[in-house]
């Protein structure tokens, strides 16, 4: 599996491409939550520093919460009295500010929002920006193109809908398809990005919460923090030990009963990210449609009820797990045993029912 060239280590998608809303905000579920001292539902900015031994040595424990992406993102660490750690953790949260800005498609000022204007004659982005879209080309080939950042088109289309409260006509489901292929966008040299046709636009919200996990992640690792867990709100980067000793417990959510956890992981050094239609969709004419889009059909997908991705990074986490609610989990499972290093459970409806779907080694994680 290709590994990003950026930071190894950093956003959220209530919409990266999202401003944080209100709506959005009620609707932040914790699809994946923290078992056991993490608390995540903190509000606004939580500061804790604790002392004590753990792993044998004298670490500190410190953790924070500040709101970026209309989700909560908690940094907790285990450090050593060397460290300074104030300093790491304000750099981590400045490069997420950064992020969200630069990768937000509803902002009007940052380089999403630029390509949208001005892609069709190329612009030129920073090198993170350029790495990214490298990056998301080469899902979209693993994927068949389920996951496609060009798919802004549609979810503009289907955002819209429901702000009017009707499903779009086939008509303008077509005209917003015909935006959306990954094949057309050319990454030239000089970090020049063209996006072959007019009306194109890109959507990072499948990915750019995972780029930031991992690039506060980065920003941990290189000032010597060797056991954190980065919790952005379903995008998770577990590193070293729990309190320096055991491997972080993360529970995944039971999608079908909200505040169950339907399994528990046991991560040293992964990422984990589950994408669902049970938190985020479009309410219309009082149906519920995901807010994850099938760029073949130009609809929300609706037979993966989650998909929960562990891997090496969070952005690869975040990409497959938005990829296999599209691909269902047949196809996706095939996709992700073929992986080094990637594992998955597909939660799916079957008939009436419920079934769940795991990859060769996921088992190996729990
Ligand atoms: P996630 O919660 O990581 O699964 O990301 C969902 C977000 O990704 C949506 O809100 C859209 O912004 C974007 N998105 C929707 N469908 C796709 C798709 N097929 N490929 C890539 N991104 C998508
Ligand atoms: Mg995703």
């Amino acid at each position: 599996m290709k590994k990003s060239k950026k930071e190894s280590g950093a956003i959220s998608s209530a919409d990266v491409n999202g401003i944080p809303e209100d709506k959005e905000i009620n609707t932040i579920l914790k699809r994946i939550r923290i078992i056991g001292a993490l608390a995540v539902l903190v509000i606004l900015s939580l500061m804790v520093r604790g002392c004590g031994v753990f792993g044998g040595r004298k670490l500190i424990e410190y953790k924070e919460t500040q709101s970026f992406f209309g989700s909560q993102v908690t940094i907790q660490c285990y450090y050593n009295k060397k460290t300074n750690i104030f300093p790491v953790i304000k750099k981590c949260w400045q490069r997420l500010s950064e992020i969200q800005i630069s990768m937000n498609s509803r902002s009007s000022v940052g380089y999403v929002a630029r390509l949208a204007e001005s892609g069709f004659y190329g612009v030129q982005v920073p090198d993170d920006v350029y790495g990214l879209l490298e990056d998301s080309l080469e899902y979209s080939r693993l994927t068949d193109g389920a996951f496609d950042v060009t798919i802004s088109p549609l979810v503009r289309l289907w955002r819209d809908a429901e702000a009017a409260g009707y499903v779009p006509d086939n008509v303008s489901i077509k005209i917003a398809k015909d935006k959306v292929d990954y094949r057309l966008v050319r990454l030239e040299e000089d970090n020049m990005v063209f996006l072959q046709k007019q009306g194109m636009k890109i959507d990072l919200g499948g990915i750019a919460k995972g780029y930031a996990v991992d690039a506060a992640a980065g920003i941990l690792r290189q000032s010597g923090v060797e056991h954190f867990l980065i919790d952005a709100g379903g995008d998770i980067y577990c590193a070293g030990k729990q309190e320096g000793k055991i491997p972080w417990k993360v529970g995944v959510q039971n999608p079908a009963k909200k505040d169950a956890l339907i399994d528990e992981l046991k991560l040293t050094d992964k990422a984990v990210t589950t994408s669902g239609n049970y938190e985020r969709f479009y309410e219309i004419g009082g149906k519920k449609f995901s807010h994850i889009i099938d760029p073949t059909t130009g609809y929300p997908q609706d037979l993966v009820q989650s998909a929960t991705v562990i891997a090496p990074t969070a952005q690869e986490a975040d990409a497959f797990s938005t990829a296999l609610c599209v691909l269902g989990a047949k196809k996706g499972i095939d996709i992700i045993n073929a992986l080094d290093d990637v594992e998955a459970m597909v939660v799916q409806k079957k008939k009436d029912r419920v079934k769940i779907y795991k990859s060769k080694r996921y088992n190996d994680l729990r």
